[in-house]
């Protein structure tokens, strides 16, 4: 049976079905009116015809819906596909309830030809092979083609010569294991196919900032992607690279000189600390409350300090991907009550009452006990920092619906605009309602969502503004984790800040 003709059977079993049941209102209902009730024939009637007036239309309209689905899909599909902007997307095929082999047959048959067209240019634009051929070769950035296994099919001469090597000793070898690249984000080359091979026919996409490690150096370039489902002649994705490693390595050494004069604040402020601490054990039975409080507030000042310090030195090893996580099975109530123990003197100081609730029975966590101090660290002192006229935050950890371990902290101070929220875990982002009045770099939320991504966990935050904010992140329990690394080839636990959005699988320890 043709597609077709499936879907004018599919069609006339819902109309069949709609009118019979229809009709068995309109019976049933003149029963009761007459039957039960006993209304005279002339009411009976009129009840039944409005009810199977207002009946007809809610079907029509119902059934409509239900019939014009195929030619929806196919609207969008063309659409989609169609030169130009039009912000259609690709249908999605799983949701159609009528005609979806027709519909799934005829899509295909649509992209087929779009990218046959797209491939014999000469038919369309009457160009000829041979240009598009002289003009890859006279390209003076490296191309790559890559068919649907990812293998290479094409590298010109420039691609050779940046990766040192020859097209030859290219061609026909997997694409990640010549080309090591480095994403500062989670929108990496494989997440973006795996999304466009199930929703487009053909798509563009560009990075900036992507960086690939060859023996003896770091290379960074800007990557643009162009991708041809099915396209005949096998090529599927073609890229091309705009190197910027001169630029970008430039912006590197600056920030490494940052973190370099940063490392050198790290010896004095302990050695302040340690004063401190010291003047406080001998000096503050004899102070008066007030100069006992000067004391706390230079303790707590310190400690605010070195976690500055230390979040700058974390981010800069996030960015040279250099921030490696050794992940240890520990307790996790242990770990955060520790850690929320660390700030209680911080929260003090400013009169904020600091608690720490740990649900029973949770499970032993994999974690990086100094990078998992930095991130409760960042939140806590955030919710103190933007407390206002709160005056308590809550530490939770429970058991999340997922099976994952859930860490919350939730503050009732100035809250977070929804606007802003979206960019809260970028570099340097820092809200400009509170920015001129509270001190702060725009690092801490970055570097706690590189930690937790780099522990295979999630972070978010919900807020209200005048209300109060919550942040939350979560780990994996640590059978999970152990679970993980059984099945790899990798036996060491070890991650690096960048580990999951390294483009091979391989990569994950
Ligand atoms: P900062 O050093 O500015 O605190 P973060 O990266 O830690 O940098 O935070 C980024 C921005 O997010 C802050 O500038 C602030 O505007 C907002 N923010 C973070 N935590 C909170 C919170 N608990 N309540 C309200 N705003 C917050």
């Amino acid at each position: 049976m043709d597609h077709l003709q499936q879907l004018t059977r599919q069609i006339r079993r819902y109309l069949l079905w709609a009118i019979l049941f229809e009709n068995i209102v309109l019976i049933g209902a003149w029963y009761g009116l007459s039957e039960l009730l006993g209304l005279p024939t002339i009411a009976c009637a009129a009840i039944v015809a409005g009810l199977g007036f207002g009946l007809t239309v809610l079907i029509t309209f119902i059934a409509s819906d239900y019939v014009l689905q195929p030619t929806k899909a196919l609207w969008q599909a063309v659409l989609h596909i169609a030169p130009g902007d039009h912000g259609v997307a690709a249908p999605n095929l799983d949701a159609l309830k009528v005609g979806h082999d027709l519909v799934a047959s005829l899509t295909a048959e649509i992209y087929q030809f779009v990218t046959q067209a797209e491939h014999h240019p000469e038919q369309s634009v009457g160009s000829s092979t041979e240009l598009s051929d002289a003009v890859l070769k006279a390209m003076p950035l490296p191309v790559v083609v890559l068919d649907n296994q990812q293998n290479i099919k094409y590298a010109n001469e420039p691609t050779a010569q940046y990766l040192e090597t020859t097209s030859a000793e290219l061609v026909g070898k997997n694409f990640y294991s010549m080309f090591n690249l480095l994403f500062s984000s989670d929108s990496t080359l494989d997440n973006w196919l795996s999304g466009v091979r199930e929703q487009a026919a053909l798509a563009s996409q560009t990075w900036s900032r992507v960086r690939m490690k060859l023996n003896e150096s770091t290379k960074q370039f800007d990557l643009a992607a162009h991708y041809s489902k099915d396209n005949p002649s096998g090529a599927e994705l073609t890229l091309v690279l705009f190197d910027h490693s001169d630029q970008y390595g430039q912006d590197d050494q600056a920030a490494s000189l940052v973190a370099l004069s940063v490392h050198e604040l790290r010896t004095p402020l302990t050695l302040l600390r340690g004063y401190i601490e010291v003047f406080e054990e001998e000096l503050k039975p004899n102070l008066t409350p007030e100069l006992a409080g000067f004391m706390e507030k230079m303790r707590a000042t310190a400690e605010q300090l070195t976690a500055f310090v230390s979040n700058i030195l974390n981010v800069a090893r996030v960015d040279n991907d250099q921030l490696e996580l050794s992940l240890h099975e520990e307790s996790w109530g242990e770990v955060l009550t520790a850690a929320t123990k660390n700030l209680e003197l911080r929260a003090r100081v400013r009169g904020i009452e600091l608690t720490c609730e740990v649900a029973d029975g949770l499970p032993t966590v994999g974690v990086d006990r100094v990078s998992i101090f930095e991130v409760i660290n960042n939140l806590i002192d955030n919710a103190i920092k933007y407390s206002g006229n709160g005056k308590q935050i809550v530490v939770k950890a429970q058991m999340s619906k997922d099976g994952q371990v859930e860490t919350t902290i939730q503050d009732f101070g100035v809250g977070i605009p929804t606007g802003v929220i979206p960019h809260l875990f970028d570099k340097f982002y820092r809200n400009f309602r509170n920015r001129s009045q509270i001190g702060g770099t725009g690092l801490g939320l970055y570097l706690c969502k590189a930690i937790i991504a780099a522990h295979g966990g999630n972070i978010w935050v919900q807020s209200h503004e005048g209300k109060g904010t919550t942040f939350g992140f979560t780990l994996q329990p640590y059978t999970q984790l152990a679970d993980e690394q059984k099945n790899s080839d990798n036996k060491e636990i070890v991650r690096g800040a960048h580990g999951w959005i390294k483009n091979h699988s391989l990569y994950r320890g």
